[in-house]
């Protein structure tokens, strides 16, 4: 697909490292699997991956941690069905 930032480049599956902040709370996530963007860099997260990252803020910030740095690999995934996002507002980080 083309990138919805620049509209110039072509994005390609590779791994990405996604930042969460919310107040004072900060969590990284290492090797997140995305459509990367060659021209800008934006990256495109599907949508089964972005809901298990949200799960993954919530229950760290459910148990008072303020802080976190998680590897998607290592994070259980209930099933492996893959869905295509179609809304680059609430897929892109
Ligand atoms: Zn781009």
């Amino acid at each position: 697909m083309n990138c919805l930032i620049c509209r110039q480049a072509e994005t390609v599956d590779g791994l990405k490292t996604v930042h969460f902040e919310r107040d004072e709370f900060r969590l990284v996530v290492n090797n997140v699997p995305a459509r990367v963007c060659l021209g800008c860099g934006e990256a495109y997260v599907e949508e089964n991956v972005a809901v298990e990252l949200l799960r993954e803020a919530e229950e760290i910030l459910d148990a008072g941690r303020m802080d976190g740095v998680l590897d998607f690999r290592t994070i259980p995934q209930p099933n492996d069905t893959i869905t295509t996002c179609n809304s680059a507002s609430a897929c892109s980080f």
